[in-house]
């Protein structure tokens, strides 16, 4: 049986295992702290096509397909609701940017509506306030519950007898020969015939003893949490130029973030409390969201945080088995939008993992492109 190492249990990490598992290989995964300790908790949990990189679509599209049967598939609930994402415009130049993005992924063959006022917006979702001139509304996308995604892969996996190592840091990759032949954790070396390396933004210290550069910066995006209140909004929201988004949970709080932000420290020494958002930084995001939703004005704060979102200089991952060594996969670089596309992810990097053919175009995704790259890519929607 063919056995794989799997190393990080985010969304990516753990979407893998189970396409893994599906197909009969022996998988264990390796996880730092906890099960979904990092970004994939973190994250607001939108689940969109709209907004997408053109390269990226195609997986966004199967990823839709993917999380409306991932409950059954996993055994347990993900929290995924498919209500729809709007993108809101607050002045005349925003109202612009929205038709503009509309019209263009329309052309790609999205089904996007253009709402134009007031009242073709409230009759989508009567909570949106007049601070809203116009928005882009599409039906197809979603979210899901982060905490309730990471239990239900936990769980789906267990029953599928993959083996979870959770405070198992990876120090090294081990290697023979020209090629990757398994891990070291504190606990000892583990032999595999492939590894997946799923680390998010630990991935680059993992590689860069291999040779291997993954030019990636961490950026910070904080999140606000409320207390619990009556349903009052099925979608996610964002804004023309993302400077905040959001979505009412499942159980009732709001889960509100700010736009992407720099983070000045080491991303590999990051902490809950170094991470923390300033408090100007929640009351400015306080401010900037109420007149979009006036339902948030009135509700307590329960929790606040900061997530790093592992941008590459294309904002597009790699999705990739180096031909310089094999035995490798790297998933890693979302972007700020790898939870979504996850349950994709996972199957692409099993498929490379058992040198098995896909149905993705990754040539957009390898690792070789940022050769031939230069600059940075401008900063992409999250949500
Ligand atoms: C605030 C915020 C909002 C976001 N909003 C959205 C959104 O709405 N929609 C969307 O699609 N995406 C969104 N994203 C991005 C999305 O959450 C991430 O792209 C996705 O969760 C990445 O998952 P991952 O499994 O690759 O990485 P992570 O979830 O970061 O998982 C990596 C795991 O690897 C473990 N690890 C690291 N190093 C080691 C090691 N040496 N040994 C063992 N384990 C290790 C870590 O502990 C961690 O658990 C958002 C991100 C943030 C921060």
């Amino acid at each position: 049986m063919t056995r794989i190492a799997v190393i990080g249990g985010g969304i990516t990490g753990l979407a893998t295992a189970h396409a893994l598992a599906a197909r009969g290989a022996s998988v264990t995964l390796f996880e730092a702290r906890r099960l979904g300790a990092m970004a994939s908790t973190w994250t607001l949990g939108g689940v969109r096509q709209s907004g997408r990189d053109p390269a990226e679509l195609p997986l966004a599209r199967a990823a839709i397909e993917r999380w409306s049967r991932l409950d059954e598939a996993l055994g347990a609930p993900t929290g995924y609701r498919r209500e729809g994402n709007m993108r809101l415009a607050r002045t005349e130049a925003e109202i612009e940017v929205i038709r503009a993005m509309v019209a263009a992924q329309r052309e790609r063959g999205l089904s996007l509506e253009f709402l134009e006022n007031s009242a073709d917006i409230r009759a989508i979702a009567p909570a949106i306030g007049d601070a809203v001139l116009a928005a882009s509304f599409c039906p197809g996308d979603g979210h899901a519950d982060p905490d309730m995604t990471i239990a239900a892969y936990a769980d789906g996996l267990r029953r599928m007898g993959v083996t979870i190592m959770e405070g198992a840091p990876v120090h090294r990759l081990t290697t023979a020969k020209g090629r990757v032949t398994g891990l070291e954790t504190p606990a000892g070396a583990f032999v595999a015939d492939a590894v997946v390396l799923a680390a998010g933004i630990h991935a680059p210290a993992l590689l860069a003893p291999l040779g291997i550069g993954l030019p990636m910066v961490a950026k910070r995006v904080c999140v606000l949490r409320t207390v619990a209140t009556a349903p009052a909004f099925e979608q996610v929201f964002g804004v023309a130029n993302a400077d905040c988004a959001g979505r009412q949970e499942i159980g009732g709080a709001f889960r509100i973030t700010t736009g992407i932000g720099d983070w000045p420290g080491d991303p590999t020494r990051w902490s809950e409390d170094a991470l923390r958002p300033p408090l100007d930084t929640v009351a400015d995001l306080i401010q900037r969201t109420a007149p979009l939703l006036p339902v948030l004005a009135g509700l307590g704060l329960e929790r606040c945080w900061g997530g790093l979102i592992d941008l590459t200089p294309d904002a597009l991952p790699v999705l990739d088995s180096p031909p310089e060594w094999p035995g490798l996969v790297i998933g890693a670089g979302f972007s700020g939008h790898g939870f979504g596309i996850g349950p994709v992810s996972g199957e692409i990097l099993a498929s490379l993992a058992l040198r098995e053919a896909t149905p993705f175009a990754l040539e957009p995704f390898r690792l070789a492109r940022f050769a031939q790259l230069s600059g940075q890519a401008p900063l992409t929607l999250h949500g």
